[in-house]
């Protein structure tokens, strides 16, 4: 029996190591999947400063074309001011002259200032790509990182099981799926050491002839407020 409930110790701590890779294995993914989310977060980044600078470039276009636009309207009026036979159609043209010049002029002034917004805008979308770049080496290294992380534990993991195999097939079958049962229902711990005589999983205090034969382990007890198997290591001894 003790060489049962040592193998069944030997077989929790492989459990419990499994149990700990698995998790590290479960978190990889997500942490790859933040590392991608960042590049993708800079990446909107990049198409949204693009954005900006072609609306402003679109926007400058615009207003050059119409100062075209009313530069031909103005030389036309000009062609046809010479035609006109009095002073007052004459007087009242020069007036719609004059007030396209002045949207021409505003529309330049317009121009100007769209040109140096522009300038701003290409620095942001520069800033961006530049980020872009290092946040994207930077995810690169990462996500290997941590592919060749899940690797080792995938590995690792493959070297517990094949273990934790070997151990089982040394127990009884019955002892096995009492372990199994026991272990499922109380969080991977199914074999605790005595602890100042109590259980080492609930701490309920043992009566003292349980202890003694526990000691002895000439057969596998319980405890009996959480139904784990007690093993003796020396009471007090961490063993779990
Ligand atoms: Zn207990």
């Amino acid at each position: 029996m003790i060489e049962d409930l040592s193998r069944l110790l030997e077989l929790q701590v492989q459990d419990r190591e499994a149990d700990q890779l698995r998790r590290r294995a479960e978190a990889i993914p997500k942490e790859t999947a933040k590392v991608l989310g960042d590049v993708e977060t800079v990446k909107a980044e990049v198409a949204l400063r693009k954005k900006e600078l072609e609306a402003s470039q679109k926007r400058r276009r615009d207003a050059e074309h119409e100062v075209g636009r009313l530069d031909g309207e103005i030389q036309k009026l000009q062609g046809q001011q010479f035609l006109l036979k009095t002073n007052k159609d004459f007087a009242a043209m020069t007036r719609e002259i004059d007030l396209l010049k002045e949207k021409r002029s505003d529309l330049e002034t317009q121009v100007i200032l769209l040109l140096d917004s522009e300038d701003e805008f290409v620095g942001a979308v520069r800033r961006a790509e530049k980020e872009f770049e290092a946040v994207t080496a930077k995810a690169s290294a990462e996500t290997s990182r941590l592919d060749s992380t899940l690797a080792g534990i995938r590995a690792d993991l493959e070297r517990v099981l094949e273990a934790r195999a070997r151990l089982t097939e040394k127990l009884a079958p019955e002892l096995r799926s009492r372990y199994e049962r026991i272990r499922e229902g109380k969080h991977g711990i199914a074999v605790v050491p005595v602890v100042k005589g109590s259980c080492g999983g609930c701490f309920t205090a043992l009566p003292p002839q349980r202890i003694n034969d526990v000691r002895l382990g000439a057969k596998v007890l319980a405890c009996e407020g959480c139904g784990r198997l007690l093993v003796w290591s020396g009471d007090g001894a961490e063993v779990i």
